[in-house]
């Protein structure tokens, strides 16, 4: 469509790799101007984790906005606002023994990430920030900062600063304990390393190719960090709200971030939204020191309180997502035991693989548009293919979606021989 070509900026990304035009959702799939239908992989890059226009989800805000409910009201008291807080507390914070509050920022993941970053530089008196090779945390500056790619960081156009960058577990190797590093240079008065007011990362680095930190590793970055009054913060923009299988990508770690931040799918309905919550301890704001018109977002309150009260108040949404995750598992073992040259990434409904390269990946992605799947990648060069389906996602489209990757992968290596198919 020529609209979008003449008028739309340069900075236009997803549009690129699925050049159609994308007309209605539901559930896993998702619909073009010609009828065509597509199954959704990508998930609003992890915003539409239950599924498009999910019909419970989409009742309860039909009928809130029917009853003329408030959509925007600043940051004053609502109704919705009340039932979304009591939801959280009750199903998320209370069973989890988190005495963390909640902190409406601007709705996007970058908002709620630089709250989290000023309020630990605020807390702690400190400006040094730690953050580990490969996370993402946003694109605003202070995010970017806090950001690793070099190509989101050469927008910036300005000195990136504030921010030391350290190893992520398992960046040198599988032998290597990269917080020794940290440690050391914690210690020694003469690293360079300003004692950091926070780390920040990702359990699971969704856009720097699904690595994953282990439990013991998280627990050692905790306690180096209690030791050094650093504190913890989660990015769980992307790897919470249940893509791992918990709520939290932490839960089954021995760890209790003092700031966690989540924004994507914690509206359930694509709706912006994003909160920053912090121990209670933390809460040293004045009021109205980090403004911005759009924080909370009434509709997203409704949809939000729904979801968790559906999904989330017992075990049942857990155990379906553990079925899909080691579905999604299986196949794609079996796909990297065909192919040395492959390995798999990530764990939860995070996963994916590695390919030798970004160019093999997009190969990938591409031959599985061609049969109507929408799957992208990610990590540094862009090689690992990140299977990302809503975790409603039914065991027949999981599937579905599977069998079209592997068919991707066996066309690409017969048409490249040189790299031969394992015995
Ligand atoms: N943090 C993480 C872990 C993310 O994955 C993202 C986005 O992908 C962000 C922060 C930034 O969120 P947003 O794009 O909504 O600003």
């Amino acid at each position: 469509m020529m609209i979008f070509k003449e008028y739309e900026s340069e900075v236009q990304s997803y549009s690129r790799s699925f050049p159609v035009v994308f007309t209605q959702a539901k559930g896993s799939k998702l619909f073009d101007e010609n009828g065509n239908e597509y199954l959704d992989f990508l998930a609003g890059a992890g915003s539409l984790n239950y599924g498009h226009n999910n019909p419970i989800l989409k009742e309860s805000l039909i009928e809130y906005i029917q009853n003329d409910g408030v959509a925007h009201g600043l940051d004053m008291h609502t109704e919705a606002k009340a039932g979304f807080l009591e939801a959280f507390r009750d199903i998320i914070l209370k069973p989890r023994d988190l005495d963390h509050k909640v902190m409406f920022t601007g709705p996007t993941g970058a908002n709620c990430v630089e709250a989290a970053l000023k309020l630990a530089r605020k807390v702690t008196g400190r400006h040094n920030i730690v953050s580990f090779t490969n996370g993402f945390h946003g694109c605003t500056l202070g995010a970017l900062a806090a950001t690793g790619n070099s190509h989101h960081r050469g927008g910036a156009g300005q000195p990136l600063s504030g921010v030391t960058r350290l190893p992520y577990d398992g960046y040198l190797g599988d032998n290597f304990n990269t917080l020794e590093l940290f440690k050391k240079m914690l210690t020694d008065n003469s690293s360079g390393l300003d004692m950091p007011a926070a780390v920040i990362l990702e359990i699971v680095q969704g856009e720097g190719g699904l690595n994953t930190a282990s439990g013991k590793w998280l627990k050692e970055l905790s306690m180096i960090c209690k030791e050094h009054g650093i504190l913890f913060i989660a990015d769980d923009i992307q790897a919470g709200c249940g893509r791992t299988g918990t709520f939290f990508s932490f839960d089954q770690f021995d760890i209790k971030p003092d700031i966690i931040t989540l924004s994507k799918s914690l509206s359930a309905f694509g709706l912006p939204f994003a909160v920053t919550l912090f121990d209670r301890k933390l809460d040293i704001w004045k009021p109205g020191e980090h403004n911005g018109t759009f924080r909370g977002n009434n509709h997203a309150f409704v949809t939000a309180k729904k979801a968790l009260e559906t999904y989330w108040a017992d075990d049942k949404f857990a155990s379906h997502i553990h079925a899909r995750s080691e579905q999604l598992k299986l196949a794609l073992n079996k796909i990297c035991d065909n192919y040395p040259e492959l390995y798999r990434k990530g764990r939860g409904l995070m996963q994916g693989i590695c390919c030798p390269s970004g160019d093999i990946a997009d190969d990938i992605t591409s031959l599985c548009f061609k049969e109507n799947l929408i799957i992208e990648t990610s990590g540094p060069e862009g090689e690992v293919v990140k299977c990302f389906p809503p975790l409603t996602v039914s065991e027949e489209e999981m599937a579905h979606g599977l069998n079209i990757l592997e068919q991707a992968f066996d066309q690409y290596f017969s048409a490249h021989m040189e790299l031969k198919k394992a015995s």
